[in-house]
């Protein structure tokens, strides 16, 4: 998935250990051939390539991922997008871009996206972008995703206790052996050497999407490298989300459309969610977290 996989297991020995981290590997690339949009093989690219012409009949397992992402579409008002994936390339987080692009530029750069045009057909287990020219993307999810299908599978085979982690997003299940809780370091990004909170997980998914390097100033404020899908502007104001949820997908999906939806709106709704929990660092560095979480210093 053009990231960084970590897999850990508690296994008798190592070999039998070594044979269950493959099983997760195989896994894991088994869901980068169905959600790739970088492969021409495919499902995903199949889907992309007859935007604006012709629904596309997929497998159910693909088929579900993109209704669960339209359900996470609607909890998030828009903020989290698939379709996404069309938007024009206007906004450029590698130093380069010396001023705002225009108005006008800014609002057409989303003219294809829109998760209302994904059409659904569950009879025929078929995808139809209605727009030609409309793309999907899993970026924000797949790791997530993938994540949560490697650990299944290994819990499935009688594996105890174990991490995947995707680059940062990680799902984790059981204990370290002797008992003691998984634990989870959270760093500041305006202090990288700093680790400022270490939590206990014991069964679900910790992510965090964060801006680090990302982004551009203009006038004093600082733009995140994740777009609002609505409007085509970049968000602001939130330099790091991590949330908390029992499945990595959900927690994947909501700290992308956090930055998004800000901080207000983001903590409300993570507060509407039962088992969801989210820290979130704003540009000035402080620190705001849903309702249950204590953060001893
Ligand atoms: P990272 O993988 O860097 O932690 P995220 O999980 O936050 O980042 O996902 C960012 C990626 O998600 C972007 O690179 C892009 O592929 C995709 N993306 C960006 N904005 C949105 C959005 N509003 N909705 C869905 N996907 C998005
Ligand atoms: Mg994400």
């Amino acid at each position: 998935m053009g990231s960084r996989f970590d897999i850990t297991v508690v296994a008798e020995d190592s070999i039998e250990g070594n044979a269950y981290i493959d099983m997760a590997v195989n896994e894991i690339e088994r869901i980068e051939k169905l959600i790739s949009s970088w492969d021409p093989t495919s499902q995903t690219s199949e889907v992309n390539r007859n935007a604006g012409i012709k629904p596309v009949k997929v497998g159910r397992e693909l088929f579900n991922l993109i209704e669960r992402a339209q359900g996470l579409s609607r909890l998030t008002d828009g903020a989290f997008d698939i379709s996404y994936a069309s938007m024009d390339k206007i906004w450029k987080f590698d130093g380069s871009m010396t001023s705002m692009p225009d108005e006008k530029a800014i609002e057409s750069s989303v003219d294809k996206v829109g998760y209302g045009n994904i059409v659904l057909d569950k009879e025929n287990s078929s995808v139809f972008l209605k727009l030609s020219g409309m793309k999907i993307g899993f970026g924000a999810i797949g790791k997530g995703y993938a994540a949560d299908k490697a650990k299944e599978l290994l819990i499935a085979k009688g594996v105890e206790a174990g991490i995947i982690n995707a680059s940062g997003d990680m799902s984790v299940w059981g204990s370290q052996p002797g008992g003691m809780d998984w634990k989870v370091a959270l760093v500041n990004p305006l202090n990288k050497n700093k680790v400022f909170a270490l939590l206990p997980v014991k069964n679900g998914a910790v992510v965090t999407s964060g801006d680090y390097e990302k982004y551009v100033t203009f006038n004093g404020v600082r733009y995140a490298h994740i777009i609002d899908p609505r409007t085509g502007y970049p968000a602001t104001g939130i330099i790091s989300a991590t949330v908390f949820a029992p499945k990595a997908e959900l927690a994947d999906a909501l700290a992308t459309s956090i930055f998004v939806m800000g901080i207000k709106t983001g903590v409300d709704r993570v507060n509407q969610l039962p088992g969801v929990e989210c820290i979130l660092i704003d540009d000035k560095g402080s620190i705001h977290t849903s309702e249950n979480v204590e953060l001893e210093k």
